[in-house]
This record gives C-alpha cells, sequence and structure tokens, in this order.
C-alpha cells in the first residue's frame, strides 16, 4: 500500500495511493501522520473510500509534512564512509532536520544565496507507525510502517563549519520527501535491505548503489535510536546516503540554479525536483 499527503484546494489530505486505477484516495484525515496515530491505520486506509483524485497533476506534499521527528544517519553507507576519507563508525553518527526543511517530491529545492556548496544526498528514510520505546529487534521491526525516498540536500560550506553537522542539513525548503510511503510488505525485504538507490543529476548517474551498503539497518537504527527516545507514528528516519555525493568529486559539484535531480530507491519510488536560486 502507498500513503502519501497531498495539497488540495482546500488543504492537505492523506490518500491511498492506488496506482493501477491511477487514482488516489482520501483516507479521511489531514496527513499521512494523523493517519498514522490511528492504531488500526493500516485497515483504516486500506478500507478508505474517502473522495478520489486522479493521480496525473497530483500535489504532493511532504509525505509526512509536520513529523515530531526527524532524525538522520550521517555517514552510513561503507562507500560513502570510504569516499569521504573516514573510519566506519562503531556508533551511529546522529544529527537532525526541523519540519520547515521538508518539501513535496516534485517541489523546487530551494538554493539559498549564502552557499555556493549545496550537494544532494539520496536517502531510504523509514516512516515509523506505532509508538516505540528501547525496542528490540522484533518490536522495531513492527513500529516502521514503511519506508520513502528523502534527499538530503546539504550546504557543505555550512555542514563543515563546526563539528556539528546541523546548520548545512536544515535549510529551509531544502529537502524533499515522498512522494508517498510504501509498507513494508511491498517490499523484497521489510527491513529495507537489498534496494538499489540512486541519483541522476542533470540525466548523469552520480549516486549507484544498494541498501546493502547501510553499515547499520533500519531495524538497527530503530533498535539504537528507541533507546535514547520514543519514537512516535510519522517519525521520519533518514538512513545516509552511498558514495557519489558532488563534495567528494574531483573536481567538487555542486546544485546550480536550473539543474535537475531525480532521486530514486527502487521499489520505494522517486523524487524529481528543479533547483531554483532563492532571490530574496
Ligand atoms: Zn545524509
Amino acid at each position: 500500500m502507498r500513503l502519501a499527503t497531498i495539497r488540495t484546494a482546500t488543504g492537505l489530505r492523506a490518500v491511498r495511493v492506488d496506482e493501477q486505477a491511477g487514482q488516489a484516495v482520501e483516507t479521511g484525515d489531514a496527513d499521512v501522520r494523523a493517519l498514522l496515530e490511528h492504531g488500526d491505520w493500516a485497515e483504516r486506509a486500506a478500507a478508505a473510500a474517502g473522495p478520489v483524485h486522479e493521480l496525473a497533476g497530483l500535489d504532493y506534499a511532504p509525505v509526512v509534512p509536520i513529523p515530531e521527528k526527524i532524525i538522520c544517519v550521517g555517514l552510513n553507507y561503507r562507500d560513502h564512509v570510504k569516499e569521504m576519507g573516514d573510519e566506519l563508525p562503531t556508533h551511529p553518527t546522529l544529527f537532525a532536520k526541523y519540519p520547515s526543511a521538508l518539501i513535496g517530491a516534485y517541489d523546487d529545492i530551494v538554493l539559498p544565496p549564502e552557499s555556493d556548496k549545496v550537494d544532494w544526498e539520496v536517502e531510504l528514510a523509514i516512516v515509523i507507525g506505532r509508538s516505540v520505546r528501547r525496542a528490540d529487534a522484533v518490536t522495531a521491526l513492527d513500529a516502521i510502517a514503511g519506508y520513502t525516498v528523502l534527499n538530503d540536500v546539504s550546504m557543505r560550506d555550512y555542514q563543515h563549519r563546526t563539528i556539528q553537522f546541523l546548520q548545512g542539513k536544515t535549510w529551509e525548503s531544502s529537502t524533499p520527501v515522498g512522494p508517498w510511503l510504501v509498507t513494508k510488505d511491498e517490499l523484497p525485504a521489510p527491513d529495507g535491505s537489498g534496494l538499489a538507490v540512486s541519483t541522476v543529476l542533470d540525466g548523469e548517474k552520480v549516486q549507484d548503489s544498494s541498501t546493502d551498503q547501510l553499515v547499520f539497518g533500519c531495524v538497527e537504527l530503530v533498535t539504537y535510536l528507541s533507546t535514547i527516545v520514543t519514537l512516535n507514528p510519522g517519525d521520519i528516519i533518514a538512513t545516509g546516503t552511498p558514495g557519489g555525493v558532488g563534495h567528494a568529486r574531483k573536481p567538487a559539484r555542486y546544485l546550480t540554479d536550473g539543474a535537475t535531480t531525480v532521486t530514486s530507491i527502487a521499489g520505494v519510488g522517486e523524487l524529481r525536483n528543479t533547483c531554483r536560486a532563492e532571490r530574496p
């Protein structure tokens, strides 16, 4: 099942996306987070029979527009750790984003005038579907509603001003996420392993890897993070990016006004965005 948050003339709506029928059906909830907060969200979404929208031209909001938490994992692909010149980590590197960073799957990525080192990072993102604290492997997998795609657009100049990543990671309207949440039962493995991950920049493939390269897998991440804090429905965990980012290229390459990115996770979906210089 695919679940999305769409923008309509009368506000946001959670929908079940039925690709074969070419339609999206409203679930009666304001967004996917509100849907997931129902303990029986899967049954509720499957049985949804609200107003119907044609898929063509649907305006996708961030799949969860205002998550309680957006937790990101850095340096979590073996190939990316290598290209950044780092040692394999013994514990996850963690940072956060704020909801104002999020944009819809096909929205423009805003390039702020303050940074000239804006980079791409395709990531598999976990969406939590059930509150969980101190999960073990079984309850961690159970807490995962499904997966979506996130482009962790990063302002490298700001990211590297200090040892804390945050200021390079949460610029306003920088981070597409969506277009939908695919429930974990629809993937080859419910733990998100074995999925091809790629970025195409202006028609050229620049990232090409697999979630099998993850240092800390999805179940391990939910277990680790839920030890620290209760994870709640709608929380997003971005699991890190593989090799092929612009900052590690020789010469380095960054996003510029008019550039287009297609970031994809096989079996989950793809984000298609145009970069637009902000003119305040
Ligand atoms: Zn990242």
